[in-house]
């Protein structure tokens, strides 16, 4: 079985043919970056317009580049929710289309399951049962992986998200949209003993997060310092130093308290070297060993997808009549591939 992945949940383009013999065959991706750039944050119906105008192409030239047609296709699966109304919408009409068209099945995929099974495409997968440590723009969340759909979150963000908490920060400190990984940049040269921010939540019991008070923190420190290159880059740094300490805090109470012997850390934050390395350290310390999917299937793609989709095409789950897509979503109402509670 050969699974098409169409990821449109946001400001990204990802698309991706994955085989049932061979693995992941290829993927394309496009960023909309440069078009929410001068917005500085992404504008939902310029990003619904624009995906329109790239998913037949990427899907095209993903068949044509593995010399396959859409007879080959066995499956589509694209991403249903959580995400921006308009952008998924697009996803789900093409995915439903081509697979009313192609005759085959198609399914709607849950975009954070995508980047929790994103390191399943690496070369030593996983095995479950893991820890998952979840950290992209719209979502930071600890949770229980026994298996595929069996997913129990532990804790969650009560405010802003681990990205959006850099972005923004980003923003504050002058650097083009998105932030995160300019901020990774400029936190590289600075002075880590300049600023202390609060490391938030990690004083009292429990697995959630807040953001948003190391944000106020932050914007108060950018307001009373002066913007010398070296006092903005030192801010960086005591920003990063403390959100990476806070999730080796909270990580580290999950291990023990689930006694899980591998933590998967995904979705765009993961791609931070910094906080990849405190977290094997942390990992290791505690005699569990640490996943990351590739530093491009970090951030949204269509791959992630396509795997996820596989998985519970495979298990004989399909779509129900109804077109429906789910900006809201919650992974708690997930359940294992083949076992889809009625909806
Ligand atoms: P969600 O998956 O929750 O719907 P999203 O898809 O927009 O949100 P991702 O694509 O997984 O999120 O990740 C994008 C986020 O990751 C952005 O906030 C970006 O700033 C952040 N990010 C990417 N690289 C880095 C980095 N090196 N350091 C810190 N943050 C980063
Ligand atoms: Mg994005
Ligand atoms: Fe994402």
């Amino acid at each position: 079985m050969i699974v098409l992945g169409i990821e449109t949940s946001c400001d990204e383009t990802g698309i991706a043919l994955y085989s049932h013999e061979q693995g992941l065959l290829t993927h394309r991706l496009h960023s909309q970056v440069d078009t929410h750039a001068v917005y500085g944050g992404v504008v939902p119906e310029l990003a619904s317009r624009d995906h329109i105008r790239r998913v037949l192409p990427l899907v095209n030239d993903c068949l044509d580049e593995v010399g396959l047609s859409r007879a080959d296709l066995g499956g589509v699966a694209y991403t249903r929710g959580p995400g921006l109304a308009g952008a998924l919408l697009v996803g789900t009409a093409v995915g439903r289309s081509l697979g009313w068209a192609l005759d085959c099945p198609s399914l709607g995929v849950h975009h954070m399951e995508g980047h929790l099974l994103a390191p399943m495409l690496e070369p030593e997968p996983p095995a479950f049962p893991f820890l998952a440590l979840l950290v992209s723009g719209g979502h930071t969340m600890l949770v229980q992986v026994a298996d595929i759909g069996r997913y129990r979150v532990l804790g969650e963000s009560l405010d802003d998200a681990a990205g959006e908490a850099f972005d923004k920060t980003a923003k504050l400190l002058g650097l083009p949209y998105p932030g995160g990984p300019q901020l990774e940049a400029l936190a590289r040269d600075g002075d880590p003993d300049r600023f202390v921010f609060p490391r938030p939540m990690t004083d009292r019991p429990g697995l959630d997060f807040s953001f948003s008070g190391l944000k106020t923190a932050v914007v108060n420190t950018v307001a009373s310092a002066d913007a010398e290159p070296a006092t903005r880059a030192a801010i960086a740094r005591a920003f990063q130093d403390a959100v990476v300490d806070t999730f080796a805090i909270k990580v580290r109470r999950a291990l023990a308290e689930t006694g899980a012997r591998c933590l998967v850390v995904a979705g765009g934050v993961g791609a931070n070297q910094a906080l990849r390395e405190r977290l094997r350290e942390e990992a290791s310390a505690q005699g569990a060993t640490v996943a990351y999917p590739r530093l491009a299937f970090c951030t949204d793609n269509g791959a992630m997808i396509a795997y996820a989709g596989y998985r519970r095409l495979l298990a004989g789950e399909r779509d129900d009549g109804a077109t429906e897509v789910r900006p809201r979503w919650s992974m708690d109402e997930l359940s294992p591939p083949g076992e889809a509670l009625p909806q």
